[in-house]
């Protein structure tokens, strides 16, 4: 990997707004910089939207609903097809592309395009699959005709962690059913939307069938959005702090939302678990993505007969792990986001330390250039620590304790959060209990990675509302319409 092959890459994205397909500076010819987490330097400046881009950006929407919603569904999955194909032609560049803004090593940039492409083909292949119902009354006074409408021009706001596939996620289901788009990017990782816009436009979508916005002032330019009556819909991916005031402004008009919240996911292991596999679901469920994952593995719950095994199995495979830029060939571990993060993971390990953990691996920050902290492993954490009630969004492996099934239940559900669960025994009928009694979206029995396009992702409890991927990932871009004749 040269420097050189970076800087080209980097040139080639485009630095400015995406409205009616075109490529525009923002009113006033404001700017924003990128930079790259490992060094800290900026890697790139573009276009600083303002509320009245963001204006444009809406009217660019709304002006192209109509004749997106006549277009043929075959059309609309070819050019969702299309995209898909173009993503796997540019793996690499897009690859590249999100270690360079965000820091996570190559093979998981890699990994995320993968996942973050199957949306496009997964939906290209439900654009022509949007079905209705029709049916007799129950009286046999009337046909029934239940038929699928899309919602309509719908915005977007997505955040840092998967750059890619976070955006593909929300804009090919919304195609699929015939909604056009804006999309706000993280200011942190703007450049890996700005460069699938390009992508979007060569697979042939219409002008301003998706715009993007960059923005250094997500609140005020987001906020005439969602107040416009003209906007149907709102899908926000991000922190549950700000999805609550997303949904009161949402509140005002009454708009359609889905909510991809936080997470606080319990890693439940029991004494009958496999621990080879549980040890091998852990190091995947923690630190994938540097540990900054809403389905991260947050608290591990894990049965006293077996903790002190399991404790000292993951400490040694993660004192082993290789930290750097995520550029370089092996590196396991990238640079968290940006300082306050590692300020943040600093915080939570002190408070369990102060409480009476213990540290078997890792505990600190590395200082000198980039946003680094080690990946760590902790023991012993007793209950009230702050660790196991926030969310951790670093590389730190946090182990409770617990005695019985009932107890081990409690403390998993003992959180605002719900959005996935890891549980790992041999026992069928435990396992099946614990789908019934974990309150959460989504459950890895056995497994340490659930996501998947066909499958659907969301949470129950203040991780969220609303489904994607999957059969229901398209739901939310419709809107049913029912339709009641007469049997004459
Ligand atoms: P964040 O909530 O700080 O930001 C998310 C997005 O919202 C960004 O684009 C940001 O610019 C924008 N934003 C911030 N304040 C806003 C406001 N007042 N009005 C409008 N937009 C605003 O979250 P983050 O730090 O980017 O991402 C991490 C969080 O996202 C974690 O909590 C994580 O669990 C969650 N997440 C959830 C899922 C999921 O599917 N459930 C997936 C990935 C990340």
């Amino acid at each position: 990997m040269t420097d050189e092959r970076e800087s080209a890459l980097l040139e080639s994205v485009p630095n400015q707004l995406f409205i009616g397909g075109e490529w525009v500076d923002a009113a006033g010819g404001a700017t924003l910089d990128v930079r790259d987490p490992s060094t800290g330097l900026v890697i790139r400046s573009i276009a600083d939207a303002s509320v009245d881009d963001g204006a444009r950006a809406l009217d660019a929407a709304v002006a192209a609903q109509d004749a997106w919603a006549a277009t043929p569904p075959r059309t609309r999955s070819d050019i969702l097809r299309r995209a898909f194909d173009l993503v796997q032609e540019r793996k690499e560049d897009l690859a590249l592309l999100m270690t360079l803004e965000m820091g996570k090593p190559l093979a998981e940039s890699r990994g995320e395009v993968v996942y973050g492409g199957e949306f496009l083909r997964w939906f290209s292949e439900e654009a022509v699959r949007i079905a209705g119902r029709y049916g007799l009354n129950p009286e046999g006074t009337g046909r029934m005709i239940v038929s699928q409408r899309p919602v309509g021009p719908s915005f977007f706001i997505t955040p840092w962690n998967f750059p890619f596939a976070m955006a593909t996620r929300k804009i090919a289901p919304a195609l699929a059913a015939g909604c056009t788009v804006v999309i706000k990017p993280a200011e942190l990782t703007p450049l890996t939307t700005l460069y699938f816009a390009s992508i979007l436009a060569e697979a042939g979508l219409p002008a301003g069938v998706v715009n993007v916005l960059t923005t250094s002032s997500s609140g005020s330019v987001s906020g005439p959005i969602i107040a416009d009556p003209r906007l149907k819909k709102l899908s926000f991916t991000g922190s549950t702090e700000v999805g609550r005031k997303l949904i009161a402004q949402a509140a005002e008009g009454v708009l359609r939302v889905s909510m991809e919240l936080g997470g606080n996911a319990p890693f439940v292991i029991f004494e009958d678990a496999d621990l080879d596999k549980a040890v091998d679901g852990a190091m995947l469920a923690k630190f994938r993505n540097i540990g900054q994952a809403c389905t991260a593995a947050n608290r591990f719950i894990v049965h006293e007969a077996v903790a002190e095994e399991f404790a000292a199995r993951v400490a040694e495979r993660v004192s082993s792990m290789r930290v750097g830029r995520g550029t370089e060939e092996g590196v396991q571990i990238g640079p968290l986001i940006n300082e306050g993060a590692v300020d943040k993971a600093s915080e939570l390990v002190d408070d369990a330390v102060d409480r009476g953990a213990s540290v078997l691996a890792g505990g600190s920050r590395i200082e000198g250039e980039g946003t680094f902290y080690e990946p760590t492993v902790l023991s012993g954490v007793v209950p009230g620590s702050q660790i196991l009630r926030e969310e951790i969004f670093g590389p730190v492996l946090a182990i409770a304790t617990f005695a019985d099934e009932d107890e081990a239940v409690r403390l998993a559900n003992d959180t605002e959060y719900g959005l996935v669960s890891y549980v790992f025994t041999r026992d069928l009928q435990r396992g099946h209990r614990m789908i019934d009694r974990l309150e959460t979206g989504m459950m890895g029995l056995n497994v340490g990675v659930v996501s998947n396009a066909a499958a659907p992702f969301g949470g129950v409890k203040q991780s969220g509302i609303g489904r994607e991927g999957g059969l229901e990932g398209i739901h939310e871009y419709l809107s049913t319409k029912y339709t009641l004749i007469p049997v004459d």
